[in-house]
């Protein structure tokens, strides 16, 4: 697929709000892909459109969050670009045993109209568990994967105000356990891993895989109005097996969709071409 760099974003100035260092994350790789100028802004408290603590629930969906938090830092620059970042935790979509973390980062440009949104997934180190001594504190702790990732630690039916996030050593790790302990009667606390960009690694790395789905999408440039956002939308599967002839689950056509200016191409994958039989259920299951 024609896929050219897109220049449109050239020095232009791009608002992101976020409090939780994720401008660290994404500036770099960002600004050498689009030529573009990060401007951060944390004059919005993000925690008032939901914590991942619970303290205050997240109203609507994910993109919900994503985009008035896009909509917010464009205002507060007074920027017609801006983007966003917004993370989700819950067990993963197949089984429903693995936590997972799914990361949506959105661009909007209202001088075009359009919206971007770049997607990630996978498995995440977000570990929760009531614990009353210091054995299951250590235990739990290497578990979840501290000191790289931090913890968040409270008293048992104790809102979150009444802990301690973003711990990040040992001895702040046992100086919070007591001192969590001395407010409690029954000496039960609960102990989490600190979901915020910042303190978790493992999500870190789930919303730069995002930026580069949405970097991706961005310089995919529309065959028909040269805007950015020409993307895939739809395949559909089938390619017969060299082997055996049965369908595989590679696609037979793709159809691809402009974001800027609704073109639409299906793109059908050649006659004469077969699947690899390594690629077949039947011929290698
Ligand atoms: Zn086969
Ligand atoms: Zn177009």
């Amino acid at each position: 697929m024609a896929s050219y760099e897109v220049t449109l974003y050239q020095g232009r100035e791009v608002a992101f709000l976020t409090q939780h260092g994720k401008q660290h994350l994404v500036r770099d790789r960002l600004q050498d892909a689009l030529g573009c100028q990060l401007v951060h802004t944390d004059a919005y408290d993000t925690d008032k459109l939901g914590t991942f603590t619970n303290e205050v629930v997240r109203v609507g969906s994910q993109l919900d969050a994503v985009r008035a938090k896009a909509t917010i830092g464009m205002d507060l620059t007074g920027l017609p670009i801006g983007m966003a970042s917004e993370g989700a935790f819950g067990p993963d979509p197949f089984v429903g045993f693995t936590p997972w973390n799914s990361e949506v980062i959105l661009w909007v440009d209202r001088d075009l109209g359009i919206e971007v949104q770049g997607f990630a997934h996978g498995p995440s180190q977000s570990l929760q568990r009531a614990i009353k001594t210091l054995e299951e504190l250590n235990s739990f702790a290497t578990e979840a994967n501290f000191p790289s990732h931090y913890l968040s630690l409270r008293p048992e039916q104790m809102d979150y105000s009444a802990g301690q996030k973003g711990i990040r050593d040992m001895s702040q790790l046992v100086e919070a356990f007591h001192s969590a302990q001395s407010r409690t009667a029954s000496g039960c606390l609960v102990i989490e891993n600190d979901l915020r960009a910042f303190a978790n690694p493992t999500r870190q790395a789930l919303i730069r895989q995002a930026l580069d789905n949405l970097i991706h999408k961005l310089v995919s440039a529309c065959p028909q109005c040269a805007k950015p956002g020409y993307i895939l939308k739809k395949k559909t599967l089938g390619l017969p097996c060299r082997l055996c002839g049965r369908p595989t689950q590679l696609a037979i056509s793709e159809i691809w969709e402009c974001l800027s200016c609704g073109f639409e191409d299906q793109k059908l994958i050649k006659q004469s071409k077969s699947a690899d039989p390594s690629r077949c259920n039947y011929c290698n299951p």
